[in-house]
């Protein structure tokens, strides 16, 4: 594992810097004056098509796509820096091309689509000009573990009829979300891990609805994470992805990167937050001493740096394995960091929020945004204690090789 920087990594990283000083950052008030939850579709604020016109100028387009017949051909390495400086934004993934959950499902397409998936719905999603959603988890099962999840697509002639129910399906309130990779059963009797397929859907499809946006700690997310509901949708057998019975291994192969991805950029908004708390600790002053005088206010940032430093270290580790040694040897890691990486920042922003006294807590700064998306993090793509039973199983397969 090499810990010097390259520098194709370091021109990257800087080029994302600027991008984020010059463009992103100075966008980020008119595109939230702009953006509206009031109806489904979300209104989005036309200055995200110009950051993205811009970004892909600047040769900021697709970093995390490692397939270079479709993107930057970057490393999972060389990306994990790159991706933590945008977690600075939440503007600056989706500007680049590079935001969740539209990664993992173009590289699902690029490695198990059909070339006729591949041009109807890869190519405009690499080109920005689309977005999509994964459809997993159910209201009505407790999807964590996948094998419960029960919408039902059965066959009937050449299609698919899809009938069940799904739930925080992030994007689906985008005006540019056209299609969702929904996962259901296709043989309710086969094997627990072999009975689901999945299948794209576009949202246009009749007997797909958008039911309800849930806000999350009553923040409304551009695109927001939806109730969608599926009856009698039809589409045909030439819309499912990979073979029958296949929803887990692409899951598998999708959620590897996937779940990285999101540990890279919540390296950057842990960085946002202590910079944050930084800040404020040292134009703020009480009981006649700055609070970046006070020794508990400097031991809160020390613990946040110390934090963010072994996050990252596990982080571009897992990164390095999954290049080297591929998504399947690497899971334990990238189970690891995906503990870790959610908590950490949930520390450090919950710390900074303490620094900021009661403004820590208002709409004045960032902070409780946010806490919201890392908070969230610790369910997405599986809850903590799902990566934690991995990680604690293999340890103790481990115990019995050494015993
Ligand atoms: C903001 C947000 C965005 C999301 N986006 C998407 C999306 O785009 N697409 C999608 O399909 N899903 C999405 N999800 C859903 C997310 O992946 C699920 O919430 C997660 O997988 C957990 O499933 P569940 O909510 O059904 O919880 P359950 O399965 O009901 O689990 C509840 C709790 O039980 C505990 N638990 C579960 N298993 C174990 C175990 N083995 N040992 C001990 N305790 C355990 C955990 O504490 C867990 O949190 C999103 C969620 C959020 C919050």
């Amino acid at each position: 594992m090499e810990f010097a920087e390259t520098a194709k990594v370091r021109e990257l990283r800087e080029k994302v810097w600027t991008f984020l000083d010059e463009c992103v950052r100075p966008a980020e008030p008119r595109y939230w004056r702009e953006f509206s939850a009031e109806t489904i579709p979300h209104r989005i604020s036309p200055v995200m098509d110009e950051l993205k016109a811009e970004a892909r100028k600047r040769g900021l387009w697709n970093l995390f796509m490692p397939d270079d017949r479709f993107g930057a051909g970057l490393t999972n390495a060389e990306y994990a820096p790159v991706a933590e400086v945008s977690g600075w934004s939440p503007l600056a993934p989706e500007a680049m091309n590079c935001s969740a959950p539209d990664t993992g499902n173009m590289e699902v397409l690029a490695r198990f689509g059909t070339p006729e998936q591949q041009e109807t719905w890869l190519q405009p999603l690499l080109a920005g000009e689309i977005r999509s959603c994964i459809g997993m988890t159910e209201p009505d099962v407790a999807s964590s573990d996948p094998t419960n999840i029960s919408c039902r697509i059965e066959k009937d002639g050449g299609d698919y009829v899809i009938n069940g129910r799904k739930w925080w399906t992030s994007g689906a309130a985008h005006p540019k979300a056209k299609v969702v990779l929904l996962m259901g059963l296709t043989d309710p009797d086969g094997d627990r891990y072999q009975r689901h397929s999945i299948v794209l859907v576009p949202f246009d499809t009749p007997g797909v609805t958008v039911v309800r946006q849930l806000p999350v700690f009553g923040f409304d997310d551009p695109g927001s994470h939806c109730e969608v509901r599926f009856e009698n949708v039809r589409v045909p057998q030439s819309n499912r992805i990979g073979d029958e019975g296949t929803a887990f291994l692409i899951a598998q192969m999708r959620l590897g990167p996937g779940r990285l991805h999101h540990c890279m950029r919540m390296l950057g908004v842990a960085e946002h937050a202590l910079s944050l708390m930084c800040e404020r600790a040292k134009s703020r002053t009480a009981f006649g001493k700055r609070l970046a005088d006070q020794g508990v206010v400097r031991e809160q940032i020390a613990r946040s740096r110390i934090e963010i430093e072994q996050a990252r270290l596990l982080c571009h580790k897992a990164a390095w394995l999954l290049d080297t040694v591929g998504n399947r040897e690497a899971r334990f890691e990238i189970s690891a960091i995906k503990v870790v990486a959610p908590n950490v920042a949930c520390n450090v922003i919950d710390r900074a929020i303490q620094v900021h006294g009661g403004a820590g807590v208002s709409n004045d700064v960032p902070l409780t945004q946010m806490y919201a998306y890392a908070r969230s993090l610790r369910f997405m793509d599986g809850p903590d204690e799902v990566h934690l039973a991995t990680i604690g199983r293999e340890e103790l397969r481990r115990e019995d090789g050494r015993a």
